[in-house]
């Protein structure tokens, strides 16, 4: 098996002494095409010649035991198939990058490794080299070596870290860093503690802070910077002037895997409602292999999942839990790390290469620090041998299904898949689930748990919607806010308590326009209006990183009558700085999350506190646990409503109902306060009464009215090329072959709502399979007009993506 995106495996020669050595799921150096060096995999051992071509002998065998297993190889062929995709686009995706040197990857001296003394000789001089000429590839490296099989020794110099090879520089997982304070060194006894409380006489705040340390520091353990502001009713700068004064200093303290070493802590005790359905789980595991598990939010859904990873841990099995973001799902994981420590590793595609490496190893060898994985959609792909459970949580999340690059695949359901294949079982949890796993439960394929209670039995938010229509007529709006939502705020901030803003659109304003000609500025690469940032007074494309200065005036008729329109994250932003100058606002959207641990630091600083008001994007949907919270407001719940896709309904209820449940989730009931210019609209209505199961019924009607899933299935088929009319021949020559086919189940072709992107032209078709129709037989219908259509030689350029339950 190749790395590459081709439909099949090749048969390469070996020697009888190389036959019995090796097995399937080893790593070969394999030449091929002209002067092409691969990383590839043995698939099957076999006897029978190729008959269309030669056999050539492998290059050399990289691996003493085999990196992948067999169910990963049965796994991988699954999603080869399902998601319409080739093997090696399988194979690719599934290994770290590490693992797949070819003839002209590129490999860099890592300028931080100092331990030349475990270098062997061949390898010392390639680090050498390294120091020279800052870059070699894998053939440069064969050249200066004076020989053909290099890749075994770059793979040890990765091992030994000594190098690194060319991806893009990820940013690794940091712990959380939590600021402290204690004395400086020169106050420590007594005598000097008088001497300073007298120097402090004058300032009075800071001797109020001084005194205060004092109190707090009975207690022998280490104080938080916040919690003295906090009881000493002091501001950060009184700290600050403090250790100025070499009074104070700050220190850190990682709240994070490093202090669980070897350390873990007994699970919390679950309160009724988790118990029973702890114990409904288990007795419907009996029967059935993939529960879905439905809790409202903040019902306690996490410590009903550590129940049950603790017993298959103590069964020695592994756990695999997965989370649709892990950037945004810090406080997860570090809750999973209080009970298991060193039993978790953490996944990620974005981790650096030797962390993913190091995973992967740890996970193939069945250690004990790798027993439960956490991680995103890639770690479907880690080589588990003995997986007891998948958890998958927030299972209703897009983040799931990877568009792009292929395989596009749904980590939810691979995961299904997966779990089969190891005879393990499976529990999918969503206080709000996809349209789709609530059906499969209806359907008794799969079995139902419910958890209907918050913990502490706090209640739901109370949510009320806010006529903005209305408001406006009787000229109650401030900017973008009614005085329904501001008095709300208002009364949270005089309670001390924080409030979280949700716009779904970031920058100022998305559209710009000129209000002389009505022109608006266009991205030159996409089909789309650029958004104005006004902090960089740029304006900026959302789906390429176009980005220039706002023009002072129309560039079409040249006024200087440029007006904004709609409103994002910033602009709210701003206008709160204005009504609230008082208090510390916030922004969390991928602007302001772009920087290293951008997201940490922004949720780090709201659940100190340190933030009153937080603004942002989808991103404020994902499962955090704020204590603080007792507000949440939706600024505009009409742009969700109106997006043009068969579950645009479905997401606008899911999000809006988790946004809404960061509110109130630990001492009272919280507030919610949704503003629309559609109060009467049934999915608003639906969530202002947390009505999941109206909203399902009503969804669920019009999804078998119009054809769409869970009914039926749906393949997207995408042509791209930065020629508008060969995508459009194209694509009206595929339109007719398969409405031969499939007649009226084929819809299109269509172009998106942004037709083009970075210069290339988009056109959409999509095919409907009905409930009863083959869908092994379709793919293949499919697969065979795409044979076609590829052979014709003015189609080849053309870009030709295939998307199975393309949502
Ligand atoms: P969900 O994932 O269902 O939204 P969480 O698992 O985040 O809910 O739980 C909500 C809050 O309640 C968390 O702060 C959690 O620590 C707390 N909690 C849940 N169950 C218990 C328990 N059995 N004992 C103590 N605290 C709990
Ligand atoms: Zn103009
Ligand atoms: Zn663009």
């Amino acid at each position: 098996m190749l790395p590459i995106p081709i439909e099949k495996t090749f048969t390469y020669a070996v020697t009888d002494e190389e036959a019995s050595f090796l097995k399937k799921g080893m790593r070969v150096a394999v030449s091929f095409g002209k002067s092409k060096m691969y990383t590839g995999l043995v698939f099957n051992i076999h006897e029978t010649a190729p008959t269309l071509y030669e056999a050539k002998e492998i290059h050399q065998i990289l691996d003493e035991v085999p990196l992948v297993n067999d169910l990963q190889l049965k796994h991988w062929e699954w999603i080869a198939s399902y998601y319409m995709c080739s093997l090696g686009d399988v194979f690719r995706a599934s290994l770290p990058s590490a693992f797949l040197l070819e003839s002209e990857t590129i490999i860099y001296k890592n300028d931080t490794f100092k331990e030349e003394s475990i270098l062997e000789d061949d390898e010392y001089l390639i680090f050498e080299a390294l120091q020279h000429q800052s870059q070699l590839t894998i053939h440069q490296v064969a050249k200066i070596l004076g020989k053909k099989k290099v890749m075994p020794l770059v793979n040890e110099l990765i091992k030994k870290t000594a190098i690194y090879i060319k991806e893009q520089i990820y940013e690794q997982y940091k712990p959380k860093l939590v600021k402290y304070v204690r004395l400086h060194a020169a106050y420590n006894s007594d005598t000097s503690l008088n001497m300073l409380l007298q120097e402090l006489s004058r300032a009075k705040k800071q001797r109020e802070a001084v005194l205060t340390f004092f109190q707090l520091s009975t207690t022998k353990k280490p104080i938080k910077a916040k919690d003295l502001e906090l009881k000493a009713a002091v501001s950060p700068t009184i700290l600050k002037s403090l250790v100025d004064k070499n009074i104070l200093e700050f220190y850190e303290i990682q709240t994070d895997r490093i202090n669980f070493e070897g350390d873990t802590n007994a699970l919390k005790k679950l309160n009724e409602f988790q118990e029973i359905a702890v114990s409904e789980i288990k007795q419907n595991f009996k029967e059935k292999d993939v529960i879905l598990l439905h809790g409202i939010t903040s019902s306690g859904k996490t410590e009903v999942y550590t129940k049950l990873i603790q017993e298959v841990l103590d069964a020695e099995k592994q756990v695999l839990f997965l989370l649709p973001e892990i950037a945004l799902t810090t406080q997860i994981i570090t809750r999973l790390q209080v009970y298991f420590g060193e039993q978790i590793s953490v996944f990620h595609s974005k981790y650096s290469m030797n962390e993913r490496v190091e995973v992967w190893n740890n996970v193939l060898e069945n250690k004990t620090k790798a027993r439960i994985i956490l991680g995103a959609r890639s770690s479907v792909f880690l080589p588990f041998s003995n997986l007891g459970l998948i958890v998958v949580d927030e299972e209703h999340e897009t983040s799931y299904k990877q568009f792009e690059p292929s395989p596009r695949y749904n980590a939810r359901d691979a995961a299904i898949v997966l779990a089969k294949l190891h005879k393990a079982k499976i529990l999918l949890g969503s206080a709000t689930p996809s349209l789709e796993s609530y059906f499969n439960a209806q359907q008794k394929k799969y079995g139902f748990v419910a958890l209907n209670r918050r913990f502490g039995n706090v209640q739901l938010p109370k949510i009320e919607l806010i006529d903005v229509k209305e408001k406006q007529r009787k000229k109650e709006m401030k900017g973008h806010f009614s005085d329904q939502l501001l008095k709300l705020i208002q009364e949270a901030l005089d309670l001390k308590e924080q409030v979280i803003l949700f716009q779904n659109r970031r920058g100022y304003s998305p559209v710009v326009e000129c209000k002389t000609c009505g022109v608006s500025p266009q991205c030159p690469n996409c089909d789309v209006s650029l958004t104005f940032h006004k902090f960089k007074h740029e304006l900026r494309c959302h789906y390429c990183s176009y980005q220039r200065a706002m023009p002072n005036s129309c560039s079409a008729c040249g006024s200087n009558t440029l007006d904004t329109k709609g409103f994002g994250t910033e602009q709210i932003e701003l206008e709160l700085k204005d009504l609230f100058p008082d208090f510390k606002i916030g922004r969390m959207d991928l602007d302001t999350t772009r920087g290293k641990f951008g997201y940490q630091k922004i949720i780090g600083a709201f659940e100190a506190q340190e933030i009153d008001i937080l603004v942002g994007t989808q991103m404020l949907s994902k499962g955090l646990d704020f204590e603080n919270v007792s507000l949440v407001g939706i600024l505009n719940a009409d742009t969700m409503l109106n997006f043009p896709d068969f579950r645009a309904h479905e997401r606008a209820y899911q999000m809006m109902v988790q946004v809404s449940g960061r509110s109130g989730r630990s001492k009272k009931q919280g507030n919610v306060a949704i503003q629309t210019y559609n109060p009467y609209h049934k999915i608003l209505q639906q969530v202002a009464t947390t009505n999941y199961l109206e909203m399902y019924k009503e969804q669920l009607q019009e999804r078998w009215q119009y054809k769409y899933p869970p009914y039926y299935r749906l393949i997207k088929i995408t042509l791209k090329h930065r020629d508008y009319n060969k995508v459009d021949t194209g694509v009206n020559w595929l339109f007719k072959a398969l409405y031969s086919s499939f007649g009226e189940l084929v819809l299109g072709p269509t172009a998106p709502a942004v037709s083009r992107i970075r210069n290339q032209y988009i056109k959409n078709i999509v095919i409907k399979i009905p409930p009863k129709q083959s869908l092994a037989d379709t793919k293949n219908k499919v697969i065979k007009i795409r044979n076609t259509f590829e052979a014709v030689k003015e189609f080849r350029p053309i870009r030709f993506i295939m998307d199975v339950d393309a949502y």
